[in-house]
């Protein structure tokens, strides 16, 4: 019997700040927050953005193969039909094609279709902070924790003092920011230092330092980017009346961990029909074959990103592993 489902890890690194909002919550003096743990208080990237921006450029991906598809005699593009959310519009145009042969569809899922909806073969998690940059006296560094680490498979044994933990650095004490750390070259309880050879480069695994839970919960959000701008009348050219405001992001450079789990299609009839659609030349089968469409919108990250403000710079995220 063929597994059921299989988890796949993708890790990526913000090549620009990323700004995924909570839709205008005001936070101290950030007008435009991002989405936090509400737990850890550590800003992620939320599942559905992360299933989202993958889809549209699947779908994307899709179209350019396929420019000229046809359903029942009939232009039926891959994007941007199976794409977004997938109602059709008022003069019932668009929406999901929700057939067995779309990889799009089977993938993420459909709005609608002969057997009803259809939830997908790809779930996300929410994207978290696996490293996070912070400028020392010594240079940028990154900085995780237990719980980060525990997201690829990392376990960090005994409780974390106040303190850095880096390996092979020697024991002066370390400043980040308004943080004055004591340095320590051994982990708790003799647990491992992580291996981070996932696509992460070179210039950032040899600069990372771990702390408690706690303490990387105060460093990510005392060392999140914040900007500030105003909203420009088109009619004068100049700044609205009462526009300016200031919004938060991840930085540059930060690295982000998600899973997605992929089911296995022969579980499945998505709309009360057998699943033919391909990857690559080849039949959708299996877990694997799944997330081949998955990773089919990996590139378009690195160029269109995600999140917003993407007209000021924002959003980039390149895919390191798998394939990086
Ligand atoms: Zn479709």
């Amino acid at each position: 019997m063929s597994k059921s489902y299989e988890k796949f890890t993708v890790v990526g690194m913000a090549i620009d700040p990323i700004h995924v909002g909570t839709g205008g919550a005001r936070l101290g003096r950030v007008d435009l927050s991002i989405v936090r743990d509400p737990v850890t208080r550590v800003p992620k990237i939320p599942g559905s953005s992360l299933a989202g921006v993958c889809r549209a450029y699947a779908a994307m991906d899709q179209q350019e193969k396929n420019p000229s598809r046809q359903v029942n005699g009939k232009p039926k593009p891959y994007y941007p039909d199976c794409a977004g959310q997938g109602q059709p519009d008022k003069t019932g145009q668009g929406g999901h094609c929700g057939r067995p042969d779309c990889p799009i569809c089977i993938v993420f899922g459909f709005a609608r279709g002969a057997g009803g909806g259809f939830a997908g073969l790809a779930a996300f998690s929410d994207g978290h902070v696996l490293l996070f940059p912070v400028a020392t006296r010594e240079g940028p560094m990154w900085v995780t924790c237990p719980d980060a680490l525990r997201r690829i498979g990392h376990e960090i044994k005994g409780e974390l003092e106040e303190a850095v933990y880096q390996q092979n650095n020697g024991t002066q004490r370390l400043n980040l920011g308004w943080l004055l750390l004591e340095r320590k070259n051994t982990l708790p309880d003799g647990s491992r230092w992580p291996s981070l050879n996932l696509g992460v480069p070179q210039y950032i695994t040899q600069h990372v330092l771990i702390v408690s839970d706690k303490l990387f919960a105060h460093i990510v959000n005392s060392n999140l980017e914040v900007r500030t701008s105003v909203s420009i009348d088109p009619e004068t050219g100049a700044a609205e009346e009462g526009a300016l405001f200031s919004y938060e992001a991840l930085p540059r450079a930060t690295v982000l961990v998600w899973d997605v789990i992929c089911k296995n299609p022969q579980h499945f009839q998505p709309g009360g029909q057998q699943v033919s659609a391909q990857i690559n030349g080849q039949a959708i089968t299996g877990p694997t074959n799944v997330f081949e469409v998955v990773k089919t919108a990996h590139p378009y990250l690195e160029y269109l990103g995600l999140g917003g403000m993407g007209t000021r710079g924002m959003g980039r995220l390149r895919v390191l592993y798998p394939d990086g």
